[in-house]
């Protein structure tokens, strides 16, 4: 495998791990196609700009300087990340994954491990519009890391994006019923569609209104 599975590295967030000032790391790659996504530039990659060890090297400059690092994409559990993050750890970081949660023996690794302090587990679709979303037919490992992570107590949050004409309000009620019919119980964050030139599916504004007040109460929502 191509050793720069790295496709660039932010060197400083303050948004994107809660509480905390972070690094984003975005990996090389992706198993979905999401129409909405607009990281279609990481996605489609295959080389990117750092390996881990560049990482490991950029991240030693920054100890005492950042409190956390975000591993994302892409679909950072395409890689072997134990190695990677057990050394993260050791310098001392706290680290957050970002999922589409299609590899919970990634997840649950990482997790029994200890090597993951966080996790923002994407929840793309019910099960009736989560091929046509997202290209992929994971469903079912979706499910696993989320059971996997309500199980275990794990501190996570789950969030959807939202366009439109892809997800009306009786879907996210409907994705809200089956998250409490799971257990779950936090904030459920919901994100509005982003439109670039990147995207991956020909998709633009929409087109279709979205009445929030048609959610149910059934989670806290968070929109951000
Ligand atoms: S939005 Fe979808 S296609 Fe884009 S990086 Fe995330 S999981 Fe992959």
């Amino acid at each position: 495998m191509n050793d720069k599975i790295i496709y660039d590295i932010t060197p400083f967030t303050h948004l994107d791990y809660p509480n905390k000032l972070a690094a984003i790391v975005w990996f090389c790659g992706c198993n979905m196609r999401c129409i909405y996504c607009y990281n279609s530039d990481i996605v489609f990659s295959k080389e990117g700009e750092y390996t881990p060890k560049e990482l490991i090297a950029f991240l030693k400059k920054r100890v005492g300087l950042l409190d956390g690092v975000v591993l994302s994409g892409g679909e950072p559990t395409l890689y072997d990340l134990l190695p990677l993050c057990r050394q993260i750890k050791e310098m001392g970081f706290s680290i957050k994954l970002d999922t589409n949660g299609t590899h919970p023996d990634v997840v649950k690794e990482l997790v029994t491990e200890e090597l993951v302090d966080y996790i923002a587990l994407d929840f793309k679709a019910k099960n009736g519009k989560f091929g046509y979303i997202t290209g992929s037919s994971r469903f079912d490992k979706f499910t696993e890391t989320l059971d996997f992570l309500i199980q275990r107590a794990f501190d996570f949050e789950v969030r959807t994006t939202v366009h439109p004409d892809l997800l009306q309000p009786e879907d996210i009620n409907q994705m809200m019923e089956e998250l409490k019919s799971r257990g779950y119980r936090g904030p459920y964050y919901l994100q509005k569609f982003i439109k670039t030139n990147n995207n991956i599916g020909d998709i633009g504004e929409p087109i279709t209104c979205f009445d929030t007040t048609k959610l149910s109460n059934l989670l806290p929502i968070v929109w951000r």
